[in-house]
């Protein structure tokens, strides 16, 4: 690997100082860090799990997918807008059904967000001028490592230049004392969350001025809220799935706090792309995730592992995911049946039972382009070496080539 200096795309902090001398990495985390190291361990083209030429298995995949009746494009949460794009048009071209990870993930919040039911705001600005960081249902000391360092409890910036134990305070709730509750000291609150919902009308039964459940740690935190004038509070999947879908509660709280101080919302992070394809499939069609080009509509059975389950696909092209890894066993079980194109860079569990696969390249590594972080900032990616294909190049070939 050549010496230089990149974005991480291991997930959507999109750290943009990654430097890399004497195949040495800096600044990355150990997730990062790993991306880099490995660059190198890629995947064969294949069909059938024989070494084929590239030219081959992108053929095989275009007649796979041409023949296909009822075809689902899946994952595109690690690639770039670019690449999404053109996968979004193949699916439209094909009336397919296209879906990433977001609906397991923290698709909802961002759908609340592009709706603008909850204010929000960037990382930069958390930077340089929040003081209640609040991290709810997510423990990003080991999921988002570079979160709390890069921009939001740690850095001096801005109007925030005393240091985190006077000019930050951190608020952490969760149904654990994560690590990142264990950084909970001076200037700090730790909220151990029995039920999420409870700790929503809390915060709503003290602003009404009553003493509902939590009253001392809400009573406490809207009056830091009050005092540091700009806040924020970053979402994991511990909030989404304590809501249970019932956001209504929830966006109210955060209408009423900002009644006392500016209170912005974040989901606190995912793949590294994944805002970015609920983005592009908002701007056209206005749905984030689950969508059938068939029907031109959104609906939970059109959820990935839906569709396999119900057998209602004959095909999946799979770009920048494993699903054989993540998806439950029956759903595995049932995805061997039908063929399978996957795009990727690295050999996997999906790799293994794919009838085609097409090695791609690494955004940052080598292949560059758009990505959108966890806060909507788009980020230009320069990738350190010139790659052969691109997911857009080799989604554009298969554009071009389905009938
Ligand atoms: S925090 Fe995320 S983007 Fe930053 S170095 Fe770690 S894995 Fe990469």
């Amino acid at each position: 690997m050549p010496d230089g200096m990149s974005t991480c795309t291991g997930c959507s902090c999109l750290c943009p100082d990654i430097v890399i001398k004497d195949s040495k990495i800096f600044n990355a985390c150990r997730k990062g860090s790993s991306i880099f190291k490995h660059q190198d361990e890629r995947i064969e083209p294949s069909i059938e799990g024989k070494k084929v030429k590239f030219e081959e298995a992108l053929n095989k995949a275009i007649d796979i997918i041409s023949s296909s009746e009822k075809l689902a494009i899946f994952g595109l949460d690690t690639i770039p807008l670019e690449a999404q794009e053109v996968a979004i048009e193949l699916a439209k071209k094909r009336k397919a059904y296209i879906d990433d990870n977001s609906a397991f993930c923290l698709g909802d919040f961002i759908e609340l967000i592009l709706k603008g039911d909850l204010p929000t705001t960037t990382l930069d600005d958390v930077k340089s001028n929040a003081y209640v960081i609040f991290y709810w249902g997510t423990d990003p000391y080991n999921s988002l490592s570079r979160h709390l360092s890069m921009y939001t409890y740690y850095p001096r910036a801005g109007k925030r230049q005393r240091g985190y134990e006077e000019d930050r305070y951190l608020v952490v709730a969760d149904v654990r004392e994560s690590h990142t509750a264990k950084l909970v000291k001076k200037n700090a609150k730790f909220i151990k969350v029995e039920s999420d919902e409870a700790l929503v009308e809390g915060f709503l039964s003290s602003m009404e001025g009553k003493a509902g459940k939590y009253y001392e740690e809400t009573g406490r935190i809207l009056k830091e809220m009050q005092r540091g004038k700009f806040n924020v509070i970053f979402g994991g999947l511990g909030l989404k799935y304590g809501l249970n879908g019932k956001y209504g509660r929830f966006i109210e709280m955060i209408k009423k706090m900002n009644e006392l101080a500016e209170v912005y919302f974040i989901p606190a992070g995912f793949h590294a792309n994944m805002r970015g394809f609920n983005e592009l499939m908002f701007e056209k069609t206005g749905s984030i995730n689950r969508y059938s080009f068939e029907t031109e509509s959104s609906a939970p059975e059109y959820e990935f592992s839906e569709l396999v389950k119900n057998d209602s696909i004959d095909t999946a092209l799979i770009v920048g995911s494993d699903p054989a890894n993540s998806l439950p066993f029956d759903v595995v079980k049932k995805l061997k049946e039908i063929n399978i194109v996957l795009i990727d860079p690295k050999p996997s569990l999906t790799s293994k039972i794919a009838e085609v696969v097409i090695p791609s390249a690494i955004t940052g590594i080598d292949q560059g382009g758009t990505m959108v972080r966890s806060d909507g900032v788009r980020i230009k990616i320069e990738p350190l070496l010139e790659g052969e294909y691109t997911d857009e190049s080799i989604l554009q070939k298969i554009l071009e080539g389905v009938s």
